[in-house]
């Protein structure tokens, strides 16, 4: 018996969940409140799950359960610890979306350098002349090639960025905790954080959030920024300080900025990048065209067989 808790099912045929099907008897639920995940996992014995949370205490009521696959990469969801006490597996899926989520932070920067949607909205609505008024103006465009492009956490989604924005005629700075020296070309070489902050015209941030990357986006560091620096955050909202960012973008020090993720989600209205100037904020959508997600559950598929054929 196969449960997912959260396999977000309004839009039917969007992905297909035949390979589970082939795996065993399998339900699908759109989505589980909390008091309803004991009754529906019941005597499942593997459970799928997106965001619904999985705690010890679940793990306990349900004592059939021998497999948790979560669909995602994160897995802060899982009560880890309380999962392997009692012999139950998890299993994550860390690389379905790198390329998608790199080439989507490269379209935010993109976005903000060209700011095609206002300007074709500025068409749309009978806008073409090159009068003082002309929303050119109020938007310039901005080229990319020989600036410098600064990536804060080289992994797997860092390295896909740095490898477009070479393509573009940018040189990278990267900074990791745990440098990988093989990974330099000729545009490309680790540096300092500081020395990055100094540097990069644009900055991505691309490194997990930990306790000692919260808020590695503040006012210090961005006072250690270049005037004009353009901000990127497909990672974690909480890497930012978004008052301090708010601050910077209206002083005009932060020409610009483009989030996917935000301190807390779904976004509060009172979130201080709300109604910024040159602010884009997407609803953490970077990792989801549909290939990635077919690839994940192709291997969430993959995960299950290989447990069960031990
Ligand atoms: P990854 O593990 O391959 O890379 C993370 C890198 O950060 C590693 O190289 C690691 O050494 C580095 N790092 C760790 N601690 C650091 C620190 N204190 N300072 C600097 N670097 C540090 O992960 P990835 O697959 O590249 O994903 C990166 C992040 O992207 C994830 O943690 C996740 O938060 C985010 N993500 C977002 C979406 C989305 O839809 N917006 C989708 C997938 C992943």
């Amino acid at each position: 018996k196969i449960v997912v808790l959260d396999g977000y099912t309004e839009n039917p045929g969007d992905l297909s969940w035949e390979g589970l099907e082939r795996l065993g008897d399998l339900t699908v639920y759109d989505r589980t409140p909390a008091d309803k995940i004991a009754e529906r996992i019941g005597d499942a014995e593997a459970v799928y799950t997106n965001k619904t949370p999985i705690s010890a205490q679940l793990i306990k009521q349900c004592p059939n359960l021998k497999f948790i696959g979560v669909l995602a990469t994160g897995y802060n969801v899982i009560d880890t610890a309380a999962a392997k006490a009692a012999g139950v597996i998890v299993s994550n899926i860390p690389t379905y979306g790198t390329d998608a989520v790199a080439q989507y932070a490269i379209a935010l920067l993109l976005e903000l350098c060209h700011h095609i949607g206002e300007h074709s909205d500025c068409v749309k609505a009978g806008e073409w002349t090159h009068n003082a008024d002309w929303c050119f103006w109020k938007h310039p465009l901005v080229e990319l090639a020989g600036k410098t492009f600064g990536v804060i956490g080289f992994g797997r989604i860092g390295q896909g960025t740095a490898k477009i924005a070479e393509a573009l005629g940018m040189k990278v700075l990267a900074y990791d905790e745990y440098p990988n020296k093989a990974l330099e070309t000729d545009n490309c070489r680790y540096a300092s954080l500081d020395e990055l902050l100094a540097q990069a015209d644009v900055i991505s941030l691309h490194c997990p959030l930990f306790p000692s990357t919260e808020g590695i986006i503040n006012k210090d560091s961005i006072a250690k920024m270049k005037d004009g620096v353009k901000i990127i955050n497909t990672s974690r909202g909480p890497l930012i300080v978004e008052k301090d960012l708010r601050e910077a973008l209206d002083s005009g020090k932060v020409s610009g900025a483009a989030v996917d993720v935000v301190s807390t989600e779904p976004i509060r209205e009172d979130n201080p990048l709300l109604g910024a100037r040159n602010m884009i904020i997407t609803p953490h959508i970077a990792w989801a065209p549909k290939e990635s997600r077919q690839r994940l559950m192709d291997i969430a598929v993959d995960n299950l067989k290989h447990f069960v054929d031990g």
